[in-house]
């Protein structure tokens, strides 16, 4: 049984989540620094937790386990890092560098939980000749909607739609600084520690599913560059942003781009155990849901198999 687990943001305790940064940056998606150290310690005594570059060696153990983290938000930092320090667990850092460096940039998820938490007015503003409208008594259809079209536009039309939606927020309310590591405290990080490596993410979180292939090998580009700035070398993994199925394509060029980016692994969270001769390009991983309980995790790690055939069965029932 080989496991990845893919985490995305921390936050410092309960409360913590209920606070401005973690509302703002994926509530939904973060996990107490109490809860974590509970999940490595239970997970250090089932698996042998190794770095992805053992993970990814055949000859090794079988039971092995491998935590990464997605994104670059700070928390890994500030919560996550004092956790895995302590318990000696090494952990991949997927990091998008293009907020790294711009502080002023945001992920247009981010913006999306900036409206819903922050902007109770309404709001409109064209994009492509079409009106968007923003009215705080609908806030979950505007949510969806916009949600499914940033997900569906190439960048170049994903960042003026981000330009047109900031600039409507802007008549409201500002918008602060994004919560995402600084350079020189990367750096820093790294050459304090080897238990923390760097992987590729794209430089601007884009959509590999939608993308032509040279604009994805330009994004692969740019991002080893910055890393290689950072940490002093290229990373040789890298995490599909968003993921799921259709935010990648299988075809040959997807593999020319990442082989030409110098990268030998890539991951999905395609929920599932590691295959045996798994396609380097397609690793599976288990994304960690912050309202799972203890033991509900522990459920998941131990019988993903089981949990993957029920949730097929209550798909073909529905
Ligand atoms: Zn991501």
């Amino acid at each position: 049984m080989k496991l990845i687990l893919c985490y995305h943001n921390f936050v410092d305790d309960e409360e913590d989540k209920n606070g401005p940064y973690a509302k703002l940056y994926g509530q939904s998606r973060s996990i107490t620094r109490e809860n974590l150290s509970q999940q490595l310690s239970w997970l250090k005594q089932e698996f042998d937790v190794v770095g992805l570059d053992e993970m990814v060696q055949e000859d090794r153990s079988s039971r092995r386990l491998a935590i990464t983290v997605d994104d670059g938000f700070r928390s890994m930092v500030d919560h996550a890092y004092p956790v895995l320090k302590e318990l000696q667990v090494p952990a991949t850092w997927f990091i998008a560098s293009a907020y790294v460096q711009n502080s002023e940039l945001h992920p247009w998820w981010f913006l999306l939980d900036f409206v819903r938490e922050k902007v109770s007015h309404r709001f409109e503003f064209a994009f492509e000749g079409k009106s968007i409208v923003h009215d705080p008594v609908s806030k979950d259809s505007f949510f969806s909607e916009m949600r499914s079209l940033f997900l569906k536009l190439p960048a170049p039309r994903r960042n003026k739609l981000q330009e047109q939606l900031e600039q409507a927020i802007r008549q409201w309310v500002d918008i602060p600084q994004n919560s995402f590591i600084r350079e020189d405290e990367l750096i820093h990080l790294f050459k304090e520690t080897d238990l923390i490596v760097p992987g590729c993410h794209t430089h601007q979180h884009v959509n590999c599913g939608i993308e032509p292939k040279e604009f994805i090998e330009e994004e692969l580009i740019t991002n080893q560059a910055f890393i290689e700035s950072v940490y002093g070398k290229k990373s040789p993994f890298f995490a599909f942003p968003y993921g799921r199925k259709d935010s990648y394509r299988v075809e040959q060029e997807t593999r020319e781009a990442l082989r030409r980016a110098s990268i030998s692994h890539a991951f999905t969270t395609e929920r599932s155990y590691m295959k045996k001769n798994g396609d380097d390009y397609f690793i599976p991983r288990l994304t960690m849901q912050p309202n799972w309980s203890i033991k509900k995790m522990r459920y998941f790690v131990k019988n993903l198999n089981q949990v993957n055939f029920l949730m097929k069965v209550k798909r073909a029932l529905n």
